[in-house]
């Protein structure tokens, strides 16, 4: 049973450079992203086995990493849409996503600095996430998560907007450990197009 599947990246791979090389790009997407796509299936299949067969396996165990396996391919898939070539005329935030963030966090300029520290501060592997939690007050509010790993600090309902990616493999080998540089840079290929129309449609 294959449930989940490795997208293809909606560029190509030399489309993020010089701020996401080609070399990192190709093996977070071909590898690391493919890596959880299979252990995610792989789990499902062992418990699907186990239902069929009757056996009582290790539940918490199967479930901490199914969650984990999931929640980052789920991250990914995101990550790949949520960026975009530099200069291609995505790269500037408008519309009524702009007018959420400014109502939300006083300006455009405060987000991007909460947002940052949000990831600078992620201690080991995990993400910076750009969220919209519908059952937050009467409209709805948009608010930052800082995930560690995959799955942990996960609130049980939100929509994700805008996700980074602070795991090393997401870095090390163009900025090796200035984490902060590369999150400077990855501003310039956020794609908000997307991210407006993920706003639109939550
Ligand atoms: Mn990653």
């Amino acid at each position: 049973m294959e449930k989940y599947k490795l997208p293809d990246l909606p560029y190509a791979y030399d489309a993020l450079a010089p701020y996401m090389s080609q070399e990192v790009l190709k093996l977070h997407h071909d590898k690391h992203h493919a890596g959880y796509v299979s252990a995610a299936n792989a789990l499902l299949d062992k418990i699907d086995t186990a239902r069929k067969s009757g056996e009582v396996i290790d539940f918490k165990s199967a479930l901490k990493t199914l969650s984990f396996n999931v929640g980052g391919h789920i991250l990914h898939e995101t990550f790949w849409k949520v960026m975009a070539p530099a200069n291609t005329g995505n790269s500037r935030i408008k519309g009524e996503v702009l007018k959420a963030i400014e109502k939300e966090f006083g300006s455009f300029e405060r987000f991007k600095t909460e947002f940052t520290e949000t990831a600078k501060s992620v201690e080991g592997s995990g993400w910076a996430i750009l969220a919209f939690h519908k059952e937050h007050g009467e409209n709805g509010a948009l608010s930052i998560i800082q995930v560690e790993k995959h799955n942990v600090n996960f609130y049980p309902e939100q929509t994700i907007l805008l996700c980074l990616d602070v795991w090393e493999h997401a870095y090390y080998l163009d900025y090796k450990n200035d984490r902060a540089k590369f999150i400077e840079n990855w501003w310039n290929i956020v794609n908000w197009e997307e991210v407006e129309k993920r706003f639109a449609s939550k």
